[in-house]
């Protein structure tokens, strides 16, 4: 038997303070989540706009979602009235669907850039290229209803911890060179979101301040 509520709290007490814990309950039950909320955790992380819906609607409003899927454009107008941060903004176009869509709502929506990072061709994101194209265009600075707040990478999945500690300190080291560049006056550009089960203790030592768990504090899952 799995002892979700244990689990996190051996994570917090393992974590300095300053790292946000996001517990990925994607493919878990409304159950469990609702077992981790009463014990005190708001942090959830769901990466299908379907699945993420659902739940929002089952359980209470004051949990903080987190959307760190892969988000088609015509799915953003399903979560912008609650969703608390989207990691996973990979292109200029939808950033401006999800600016639409705020406006719509009356909400500002944080999100993060997703950076490509891994050697694996599947994963989404922004090159570092493209980030500084993106920032130095000025095409995302009349976008009033988003807020870029940092940014997200996921490392090769490899038993080679050589790399996957190469891939992260390229993704803070261009987190640390955008801020100063193009937000040194905006304090909210602060969030880095790097570091799953199995390398998240690479990720602490190089700099990431915001964690996505799943199977560590679930268990692992059944598709
Ligand atoms: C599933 C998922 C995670 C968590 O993965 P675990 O290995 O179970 O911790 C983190 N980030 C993203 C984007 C995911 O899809």
């Amino acid at each position: 038997m799995i002892n979700l509520v244990e689990n996190v709290k051996r994570l917090k007490t393992e974590l300095p303070d300053h790292i946000k814990l996001i517990a990925v309950s994607k493919t878990k039950s409304v159950e469990d989540i609702k077992a981790l909320y009463d014990s005190g955790h708001r942090m959830f992380g769901e990466n299908k706009v379907q699945e993420l819906i659902y739940k929002a609607g089952e359980l209470p409003d004051d949990i903080e979602w987190h959307m760190i899927g892969h988000l088609q454009s015509n799915k953003v107008k399903y979560i912008t009235s609650f969703v608390h941060l989207i990691h996973s903004v990979d292109s200029l176009k939808l950033l401006k669907v999800i600016n639409k869509e705020g406006r719509k709502n009356d909400r500002v929506i944080d999100c993060l850039l997703q950076v490509h990072i891994a050697e694996e061709a599947t994963k989404f994101g922004f090159s570092s290229e493209e980030v500084d194209e993106l920032m130095s265009s000025g095409k995302a600075d009349g976008l009033d209803h988003v807020r870029i707040c940092g940014m997200m990478g996921m490392a090769t999945f490899t038993r080679d911890e050589d790399q996957v500690r190469r891939e992260f300190r390229f993704l803070k080291h261009l987190f640390d060179t955008t801020r100063e560049t193009y937000f040194s006056d905006r304090s909210y550009f602060e969030w880095l979101s790097m570091g799953m089960s199995n390398d998240y203790r690479i990720a602490v030592e190089e700099g990431s301040n915001m964690l996505r768990i799943g199977s560590l504090i679930f268990g692992e899952r059944y598709y």
